[in-house]
């Protein structure tokens, strides 16, 4: 069982464990494909690097035909400036397009994408994330779809990282002490790559 290895002295607890997961992405792939089921093929946009594998799962959950581009931005410096790192192959107007992300926080990063996007002329625009951080909303942004909503903790695991560690834990974990992981980054490394589970 994973929940034993938070038994221990980790910064970190279990949040949402990769069963629950897995199931709310089946239910949100399948709400998806039936908003395009009799429409072209939906664009979908994961914005890298943290809605990879939530992006994966998701499009394995949608019994339909769709198109994935991906997009990457340059995080929220003290300056307030977004820059693009990596735009989409693809044109998207005239297309459906559904904007992937990992978590919503602020709302600064969906709002810039928001804005980006529509000024491409797509037939329609949605996005869907992972996580929900709600209260640490600064910015009221549109969301039309979120699997999961969570109280104001950092989270790794599932995509997330923390200094580029811990994306591939399959579980979401909300660190505790933040400044003990930023003291010692890889400190959990050891016991959640260490033991076995099961
Ligand atoms: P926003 O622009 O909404 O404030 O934040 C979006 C980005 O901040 C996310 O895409 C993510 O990269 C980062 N972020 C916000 N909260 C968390 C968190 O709890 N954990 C991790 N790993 N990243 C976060």
């Amino acid at each position: 069982m994973i929940d034993g290895r938070f038994a221990s002295n980790l910064p970190a607890e279990l949040l949402i464990d990769r069963a629950s997961i897995a199931r709310r992405i089946d239910e949100l792939g399948a709400e998806l494909a039936g908003l395009f089921a009799d429409e072209e093929p939906p664009v979908l946009v994961g914005v890298l690097k943290g809605s990879a594998m939530f992006l994966a799962d998701l499009i394995r959950a949608m019994d339909i035909d769709v198109a994935v581009d991906f997009m990457s931005i340059s995080s929220y410096s003290q300056s307030g400036v977004v820059r693009i790192v990596k735009d989409l192959d693809e044109d998207v107007r005239g297309r459906d397009v559904v904007v992937v992300e990992d978590i919503v926080d602020t709302g600064l990063t969906l709002n810039y994408l928001r804005k980006t996007l529509s000024q491409r002329e797509p037939d329609s625009l949605r996005a869907v994330t992972l996580l929900d951080k709600t209260a640490r909303r600064i910015i009221p942004v549109p969301l039309e779809f979120s699997a999961f909503e969570i109280p104001d903790v950092f989270v790794v695991g599932y995509g997330l990282d923390f200094q580029g560690l811990y994306r591939n834990v399959a579980d979401i974990l909300a660190v505790r002490d933040l400044a003990r992981l930023a003291n010692d980054p890889r400190l959990m490394v050891a016991q959640l790559f260490g033991l076995k589970s099961g």
